[in-house]
Parts: C-alpha cells; structure tokens; sequence
C-alpha cells in the first residue's frame, strides 16, 4: 500500500502521537494514511545474533521494564521515562521516533549514540542502513517516501558497560533542550571505548568524537569528565529556538555531559 499511495502523499500511521498532533495544526495533510497497527510481524521484540531487535510496532511502553538483561535493558528503561507522559508512551512507537526523527527525540540519541542498525523495507526490496546514515537534519532521514521502517536492532552491550543519560527539559514530559547520553568502560583504573552522543542541540543527535577523545584511557577523575564536557559543549553547533539560544544550548550540553559521565563513573 505504501509503494502504491506514497506519490499520491500516503503515510504511515505507527502510534499517532506526531502525526496526529501535526496533522490536528494542518500542518501535515496527508492524503492516505495506512495504518500499521495490528500487523503481528512487526511487533516483535526480540534478541538476535547479539542485538535487540525492535519492531516497527514496539511502543515506548515496552522499554519502562527492561526488555533485556543486562545493561542494554537498564539503559532503555532509565532513558523511556524521559519521552513525553504515560499514555503517550503507551501509543508511540521506538521506530517511529527514528522515522519521525525530532531533533530532541530520545530514541534517536540511543541509535546514534549506540550504532542501531535500521531496516528500511519497500515493494523493491529490504536495505540495511546504519545509524550514521540515517540522520539527515531536522525531522529529515535517508528513507524514500515509499520505505516502511520495519524494524531497529540495537548492539546487546557487554555486562560492565557502564551508561549514564542526563536531560534538561523545561517540565517533566516535554522535549529535550539538551541531552547527554554515554556509554564507557573502566578496565585498570582507566576509560575505555568511551562513547559520547547530544540530543536536542542540534539539528540531528549524534556522537562527539572530541569528547570521547578527551576520555579515553584517562582515569575517571573530574579532570576527565570537564574537559570531555566543554569539548562536547564547544563541538556542538547550537540550534536557536523559542526555548533556548545557542550559548545556553552550549551550556546545557556542558552540564549534561558533566553530569552523564558524572553517573557513568559512580
Ligand atoms: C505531548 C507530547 C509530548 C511528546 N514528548 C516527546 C518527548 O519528550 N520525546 C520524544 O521523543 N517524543 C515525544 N513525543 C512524540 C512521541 O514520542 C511519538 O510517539 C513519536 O515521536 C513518534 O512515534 P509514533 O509511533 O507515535 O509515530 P506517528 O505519529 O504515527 O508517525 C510519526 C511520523 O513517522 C512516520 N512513521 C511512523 N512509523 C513509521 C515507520 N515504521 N516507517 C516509516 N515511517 C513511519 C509517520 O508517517 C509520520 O510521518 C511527544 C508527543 C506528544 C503528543
């Protein structure tokens, strides 16, 4: 139905919870709507082959307990309270995050910052495109307007990853201003494979690789964690909005990423 509707301005209608809204302001009037919900294969949420394989029809509801041992699990469950309130997160679907591609939106800091795998499906066949790939700009991805996302894996982590997620919102529910999220190892007193993503900056979230440079193979002393979080807060090309302008956006990402780390290293 997509390959068939999508030149005529057919859309997919996953939890409703962007589209809907947008579509209540007229500022999306799709001409067709297809409704995924209910198709039984693409509510899977599943390990394979060392990933956790999520569904285009996983709610945001299925990550509140962890949906995986380990700290994969514990990650997405400290990171979903985050996304909007309850009965959002009980419609609102993880793929649909990544398709809609809000600049603030959480999952997207997860794919990006941990390497998620995206499986885009269309009448021409099934393509695999990495998270690195997939972010275009705001609200902007490398789908074709007749791709379905079936389906995002995400790398199960190693049991002594360490994470740690910090956001600054103006209330509890609404979108990030700035976001941190980190991921690190301590073998021998010191940072190993550290990884470092912001959300909610700039126009998609992604890693900072000056910060993680700044990190790794450093004891995780505060020395560390300050001079990561101002090479994260000088990295980043703000966006300026209603909510914030580029020099507090800076200082967000500073503060986030001080105290993500902070929670990495306790
Ligand atoms: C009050 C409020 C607060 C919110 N706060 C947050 C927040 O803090 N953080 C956050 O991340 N989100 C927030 N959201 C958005 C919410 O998380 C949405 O659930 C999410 O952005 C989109 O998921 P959905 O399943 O509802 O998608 P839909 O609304 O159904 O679709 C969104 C867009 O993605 C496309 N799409 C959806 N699924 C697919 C697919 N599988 N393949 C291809 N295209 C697809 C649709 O065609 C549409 O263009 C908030 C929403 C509201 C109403």
């Amino acid at each position: 139905m997509l390959g068939a509707f999508a030149p005529e301005d057919g859309r997919i209608l996953a939890g409703g919870q962007s589209l809907v809204p947008t579509m209540a302001f007229r500022l999306a009037k799709p001409a067709h709507l297809i409704d995924i919900n209910g198709i039984a294969a693409l509510e899977k949420l599943n390990v394979e082959n060392g990933s956790l394989s999520i569904g285009a029809c996983v709610r945001h509801a299925a990550f509140h307990r962890p949906a995986v041992a380990g700290p994969l699990g514990a990650l997405l469950s400290d990171v979903v309270r985050h996304i909007a309130h309850y009965p959002i997160r009980l419609r609102g679907t993880f793929c649909g995050s990544l398709a809609h591609a809000d600049p603030a939106s959480e999952w997207c800091l997860v794919a990006a910052t941990l390497g998620a795998e995206i499986t885009a499906m269309s009448t021409r066949g099934t393509r695999k495109i990495a998270s690195g790939d997939f972010f275009a700009g705001i609200m902007t991805t490398a789908l074709a307007e007749d791709e379905l996302l079936a389906a995002a894996r995400l790398p199960l982590l190693p049991d002594d990853t360490r994470f740690g997620f910090r956001e600054f919102s103006r209330r509890a529910g609404d979108y990030a201003i700035a976001m941190a999220l980190v991921t690190l190892h301590l073998e021998g007193g010191v940072i190993v494979d550290p990884r470092v993503g912001i959300g909610g900056a700039e126009a998609f979230p992604r890693r900072i690789p000056e910060a993680e440079a700044a990190l790794a193979g450093r004891p995780p002393e505060p020395a560390a964690l300050q001079a990561a979080a101002d090479a994260a807060a000088d990295a980043i090309e703000p966006l300026e909005d209603i909510q914030a302008d580029a020099a507090y956006r800076r200082d967000l990402v500073r503060a986030m990423t001080q105290r993500a780390l902070a929670q990495a290293c306790a």
